[in-house]
């Protein structure tokens, strides 16, 4: 039996007030038939960056609606829409695309929907209630640790997830995601990551393990997260430009990661990100660092190459301009990381668009990618640890 003679909702209703949620409902009027929503996409706290979306529309049922992200136009990167679809679930569980239109300064989309509630968002959601399942549930496995490393300027936990023995004799690997908290497919590679590296029965996951040490810290941001910023954390600072100096009050995040860093050594960084624009996966290096040792750029090159090769999902033509020599922005973390240590540090890219590579009409660049390319990463990284520094290196 169905609820068919539960009163009606009098209308539409829109909320974001929850875990990840950004978008302000600025009216709801009607043309052309159509019930047409506008909202307003929210600024981080303390700085001016805005793009991440996710809102929860109510009563919606046998109305065609039309949403209007009114400022997408002036958000921080607005290229970033041209060409992108947003994404919509009824279950929270599987995210479909719906076409966008962008005018330069709006972006709008149809919602023709036989269902009461739909969430809509800039990408598939990872909110810290999952972030905390995904913790506890890689960190329980044998041979983890769950380690609490420091409190955010919220007061959160900033979680780690550490295999290995740290004593000196295996190169130590470091993997970072979600600095920047609305690039929510970094969560979805870390899941894909995670489940990987603590599956006994994987054998890959098994030669890394017994090749490297491992310390995990699947989201750098929770503050972020949270409230639903696109790129800051609750003091408004972007934690990828905090690495040269970062403080207690201002990147606590930052500041306890490096610290540890700075104890366990560092033999390869991997940090996780999206990208608004491009439509691909990619790899930024670090060539512009002042203090390059012999040999490091090729181990980039390598690490690049063999994911090429092993993966559909990846390519190395087109990604941002390598820095001239000696220019590298040491504020960022795999500059300051490959100059500190001498180590292979890597900015990994995926795309907020469809993935021109791997192309699915109904989901674009979806969980199932990032899981995959998680998967594909640490293929390469269990081929090259026997390769990698040991000790510490600094
Ligand atoms: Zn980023």
């Amino acid at each position: 039996m169905t609820a068919t003679g539960f009163p009606a909702p009098s209308g539409i209703a829109v909320d974001s007030r929850f875990d990840g949620g950004n978008g302000d409902l600025v009216a709801i009027g009607t043309a052309g038939g159509r019930t047409v929503v506008d909202l307003a996409i929210r600024t981080d706290a303390g700085c001016s960056f805005r793009q991440w979306f996710d809102v929860r529309l109510s009563g919606i049922a046998g109305r065609p609606v039309t949403v209007r992200l009114l400022n997408a136009g002036s958000c921080t990167y607005p290229k970033g829409f041209d060409g992108y679809r947003p994404v919509v679930s009824t279950d929270r569980s599987r995210w479909t695309r719906v076409p966008g239109r962008y005018d330069g300064g709006v972006l709008s989309l149809d919602l023709d929907l036989d269902a009461d509630q739909v969430e809509l968002a800039y990408f598939a959601p990872y909110d810290l209630s999952a972030h905390a399942d995904l913790v506890a549930r890689a960190g329980s496995r044998p041979g983890v640790r769950r380690i609490r490393l420091g409190s955010t300027v919220d007061g959160r936990p900033l979680d780690a997830l550490a295999m290995g023995t740290f004593d000196g004799s295996r190169p130590v690997c470091w993997i970072i995601g979600r600095q920047h908290p609305g690039e929510t497919m970094a969560s979805w590679w870390m899941e894909g990551a995670l489940d990987r590296l603590t599956d006994a029965a994987d054998p890959v996951a098994a030669g890394l393990r017994a090749a490297a040490d491992l310390v995990v810290v699947p989201n750098m941001n929770p503050d972020g997260s949270f409230r639903g910023h696109l790129r800051a954390n609750a003091a408004g600072a972007n934690l990828n430009r905090e690495w040269a100096a970062p403080t207690l009050a201002r990147s606590p995040e930052v500041a306890v990661v490096r610290a540890a860093m700075l104890q366990t050594g560092v033999a390869f960084c991997l940090d996780v990100h999206g990208d608004e624009a491009l439509p691909h996966n990619f790899i930024a290096g670090f060539e512009g660092i002042p203090d390059l040792r012999p040999g490091q750029l090729d181990l980039l090159a390598r690490y690049r190459g063999r994911l090429d090769e092993v993966s559909p999902d990846f390519q190395t033509r087109i990604g941002y301009p390598a820095a001239r020599p000696q220019t590298g922005d040491l504020s960022m973390c795999t500059n300051w990381v490959a100059n500190t240590f001498g180590a292979l540090a890597m900015t990994l890219e995926q795309p907020f668009k469809d993935c021109v590579e791997a192309p699915d009409a109904d989901e674009g660049w979806s969980p199932a990618g990032c899981r995959r390319l998680a998967r594909a990463c640490l293929d390469v990284l269990a081929a090259m640890a026997p390769t990698l520094k040991t000790g510490y290196a600094r």
